[in-house]
């Protein structure tokens, strides 16, 4: 009815964001291969800190907190870029131009041994435009001897470039100190100050368990929603601390609220589950284990799976299994949830809480597989490796081979691949599968996208 729509309307509408401390923002930009990640990595490593991920307002941009003589600020990693039909170059300006938004100011990479290319021209143009400070990083510049390679990025029209080795480091303290003195003060983008919480969407049909589960989880660790740093009061969600790491569950109030009388129940149920999962980093699967798999349950599964997100599978309510339904399970599971195998799965008794210590691990390691980003140097090395190890089998005379590789996205991670040919399916799941085993990425879908160049 109107009268529910209105309801859920009125849940989904955020309190005002409030006012947070900002930090300004500096954005790498750049090509793909010319040393962003080796970069980022440098600059935060020379702070010799545990690096935790703060997924900005997108998903496929990262921002850390860094820091630099002294002074905060954030760093923002543009490494992802969906690859469209108007290929590379479209692809990475739109990526640029998306992040100067973002920014207070740029880095713009170029690699200095290559020289400009028409896709730096066209990223180069835009940032002329932007009104934003921008500095040239010539990377890959590893020894004084290359330094007239520098001199001919000039031309990108954007000042005096900056020779550095990102991968060395010659010239990266340098750089920092240039970027500082363009940052201002304070940011103009407001961006929360600490590290956010993963989010976690329980899901699953009525009457599996969910409100029990929250409950056990809530215990009386309960904590207050804003007091942790950083989050939103948000009535819709709640904080759940579970072993040391704060989560935060996405819509409790539509687990906690029963709508399972009314008209149209099905509708809103699956349409707030839906929501949760748009919502959140990782869904949290709960199954009845004690019945058999429903439509409904594999519903659920493929959802979170087209949307993107990690995956806990939680078979609940173990205390009414018995070992004729364990077989029984296990050959479900074979059947109907084979192409979520490399989701954890736990079981567990929400009523007794036998079990439940092992989540915590679980949305863990999850979380790390959804936002494992692997740089494009290391990629290729892999892929080459495998390629050399276990070539795409000959098609009609033809061997299609993978010219490069890249990761164009994180949470979750996505690849695209450039190749002389189409990949055979099987194949694409063998990479698939050999990427699983080198970088773990537990509990997360993995898209392969392959591009044919001529
Ligand atoms: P991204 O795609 O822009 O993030 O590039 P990566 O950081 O993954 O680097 C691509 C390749 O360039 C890797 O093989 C790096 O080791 C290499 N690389 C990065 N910086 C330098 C550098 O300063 N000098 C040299 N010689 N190689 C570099
Ligand atoms: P929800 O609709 O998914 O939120 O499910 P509830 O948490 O309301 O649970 C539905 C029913 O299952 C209630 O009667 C619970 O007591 C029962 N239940 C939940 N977890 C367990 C469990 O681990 N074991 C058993 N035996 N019953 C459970």
């Amino acid at each position: 009815s109107d009268e529910d729509r209105a309801l859920l309307a009125a849940e989904y509408d955020p309190e005002p964001v409030p006012p947070e401390k900002t930090l300004p923002v500096l954005a790498v930009v750049g090509r793909p291969n010319v040393g962003k990640s080796t970069l980022v990595n440098r600059v935060l490593g020379q702070r010799q800190a545990v690096v935790q991920d703060m997924p900005g307002v997108t998903r496929d941009r990262v921002r850390y907190p860094a820091e630099w003589a002294g002074r905060d600020f954030i760093l923002l990693d543009t490494g992802g870029w969906e690859i469209g039909v108007d290929g590379l170059d479209e692809a990475v300006s739109r990526q640029a131009e998306a992040s100067v938004d973002d920014a207070d100011a740029i880095v713009f990479v170029v690699d200095a041994v290559v020289g400009a290319t028409d896709t730096d021209m066209q990223v180069a143009r835009m940032l002329q435009r932007c009104g934003k400070p921008v500095i040239v990083a010539a990377n890959k510049v590893d020894s004084a001897s290359q330094l007239p390679d520098v001199a001919s990025l000039w031309s990108l029209g954007l000042g005096e470039p900056f020779p550095v080795s990102a991968l060395h480091g010659r010239g990266s303290g340098d750089l920092l100190d240039r970027c500082l003195k363009i940052l201002p003060e304070r940011g103009s983008v407001s961006v929360p100050t600490g590290p956010q919480p993963g989010r976690v969407a329980l899901v699953g049909r009525p009457n599996v368990g969910k409100s029990s589960l929250l409950n056990a989880l809530l215990g009386e660790e309960r904590v207050v929603v804003d007091a942790v740093a950083g989050t939103t009061r948000d009535p819709v969600d709640e904080t759940v601390m579970i072993g040391q790491t704060p989560w935060r569950f996405v819509d409790t109030a539509g687990i906690r609220r029963k709508m399972h009388k009314s008209r149209g129940a099905d509708f809103y149920a699956s349409l707030r589950t839906s929501r949760a999962i748009e919502e959140a980093d990782i869904a949290m699967v709960l199954l009845d284990a004690s019945q058999p798999l429903s439509e409904q349950d594999q519903r659920i599964v493929s959802q979170a799976v087209e949307a993107g997100r990690g995956i806990v599978i939680v078979n609940n309510k173990w205390d009414l299994v018995d070992e004729d339904r364990q077989d029984e399970l296990a050959r479900e599971y074979e059947r109907e949830l084979a192409h979520v195998g490399w989701a954890r799965r736990i079981n567990i008794s929400a009523k007794t809480t036998w079990h439940t210590n092992r989540i915590e691990r679980a949305l863990n390691e999850t979380l790390d597989g959804w936002r494992t980003r692997i740089p494009t140097g290391r990629l290729n090395a892999f892929l080459g490796q495998l390629m050399a190890a276990n070539p795409h089998p000959v098609r009609g005379g033809k061997q299609p081979r993978i010219l490069f590789g890249t990761q164009v996205h994180a949470c979750p991670p996505r690849f695209v691949l450039f190749t002389t040919g189409f990949l055979d399916p099987g194949y694409r799941r063998f990479i698939e599968r050999r990427l699983r085993e080198e970088y773990g990425f537990v509990g997360t879908p993995i898209q392969i996208g392959v591009r044919v160049r001529e």
